[in-house]
C-alpha cells in the first residue's frame, strides 16, 4: 500500500515537473516570437529611412550635376546682344572685369565727339601696354579733343585746351602722362591738379584703367583725407601725383612729396584751378618743379 503511494506521488511529482517544463518552454517560444516581431519592425523601419533618403538624394539630384564648364558658364553670362547702357550712365567706365571692354555705348553722339580727323590711336606710336589700356577700355579711336591735343602733348609743348564735359578730355592729357612716364624710375613724374576730391578720385581711376599694364604707382592726395597717411604713402614710390592743390602744396613743403623729377604738370578744370583762391597755391607748387612741361586742361 505504502509503496503504491509512493509511486503515486513520485507520477505526480514527474508530471509537475513535466506541466513546469512545457510552461517554461511556451514562455521560451513567446519571448523568441516577440523578438523576431522586434527584428522585423526594426528592418522595416531601417527599410523606410533609405527609401526617404533615396527619394531626397532624387529632388536633389538636379543640383548635383557637375557644373557646366567654362564655355557654357560663359555663354550663360553673356549679357543680352542688343545691350543699351542706360542714358544716366556713370562717365567713367568703373575699371569692369578684368579684360572683357565695357559694353559698347549705341546712345547717338554729337559731332563734339564725332568731328574727328580719323586718327587711330596707333598713329601716335604710344607704349603697346599703353595702347592695350586704351583699348581694354573700350576706346577705339581718339576722340576730337584728344586728336588735337595728344600729339601736342607727346611732342612736349605746353596746352590749353577747352572742350565739353564728356568729350574725353581726362584721356586727352592722361594719356600723353602715361606715354611720357617712365615706370622704371622710382620718382614722382607728373602732377595731376584738380580742385575736388571727387575728381581727383576719377581721374585716378583713368589713369589707373588706362595704365594698368604699365606699371604706374597713381597716389590720390586731397585735403580732408588723412596727411599722415599721404606722408607714410610717399615713403613707398609713387610715379604719378593727384590733388587739390592746397595738400599737394603741404606735401611738397614739408619736403615729403619730392617734386625734382616731376616735369609734368596738368591741370583738370583750369579755369576753377587759376582762379584767386588757387592760384597762389598752384605758383608755389611749380616753384618745387624743375623745367616743366605743362598740359593745362
Ligand atoms: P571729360 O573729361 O571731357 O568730361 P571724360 O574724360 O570723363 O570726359 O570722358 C567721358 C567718357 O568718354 C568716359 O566714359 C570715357 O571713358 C569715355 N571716353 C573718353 N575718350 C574716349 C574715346 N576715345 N573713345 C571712347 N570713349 C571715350
Amino acid at each position: 500500500m505504502a509503496q503504491r503511494l509512493q509511486m503515486q506521488q513520485a507520477q505526480a511529482q514527474a508530471q509537475q515537473q513535466a506541466q513546469a517544463q512545457a510552461a517554461l518552454l511556451r514562455q521560451q517560444q513567446q519571448q523568441q516570437a516577440a523578438m523576431q516581431a522586434l527584428q522585423q519592425q526594426q528592418q522595416q523601419q531601417l527599410q523606410m529611412q533609405q527609401q526617404q533618403q533615396q527619394q531626397q538624394a532624387a529632388r536633389q539630384q538636379p543640383n548635383r550635376q557637375p557644373p557646366p564648364n567654362r564655355n557654357q558658364q560663359n555663354q550663360q553670362r553673356q549679357p543680352p546682344q542688343q545691350h543699351q547702357p542706360p542714358a544716366t550712365a556713370p562717365p567713367t567706365n568703373g575699371g569692369g572685369a578684368a579684360s572683357m571692354p565695357p559694353p559698347k555705348d549705341l546712345r547717338p553722339k554729337t559731332e563734339d565727339v564725332t568731328a574727328t580727323k580719323g586718327n587711330d590711336f596707333e598713329d601716335y606710336f604710344l607704349k603697346r601696354e599703353l595702347l592695350m589700356g586704351i583699348f581694354e577700355a573700350g576706346f577705339e579711336r581718339p576722340s576730337p579733343i584728344q586728336e588735337e591735343s595728344i600729339p601736342i602733348a607727346l611732342a612736349g609743348r605746353d596746352i590749353l585746351a577747352r572742350a565739353k564735359n564728356g568729350t574725353g578730355k581726362t584721356a586727352a592729357f592722361v594719356i600723353p602722362v602715361l606715354e611720357k612716364a617712365d615706370s622704371s624710375k622710382a620718382a614722382i613724374q607728373a602732377m595731376i591738379l584738380v580742385p575736388t576730391r571727387e575728381l581727383a578720385l576719377q581721374t585716378s581711376q583713368v589713369c589707373k584703367d588706362l595704365g594698368k599694364h604699365l606699371g604706374f604707382e597713381v597716389m590720390t592726395s586731397t585735403g580732408g583725407s588723412s596727411l599722415k597717411d599721404d606722408i607714410l604713402r610717399l615713403y613707398n614710390t609713387v610715379h604719378l601725383l593727384i590733388g587739390t592743390p592746397g595738400r599737394l602744396l603741404d606735401l611738397a613743403q614739408k619736403g615729403v612729396a619730392n617734386m625734382s623729377d616731376c616735369k609734368m604738370i596738368c591741370m583738370d578744370e583750369a579755369d576753377k584751378l587759376l582762379s584767386p583762391e588757387f592760384q597762389p597755391l598752384i605758383e608755389q607748387l611749380i616753384a618745387f618743379m624743375p623745367e616743366i612741361g605743362r598740359a593745362h586742361v
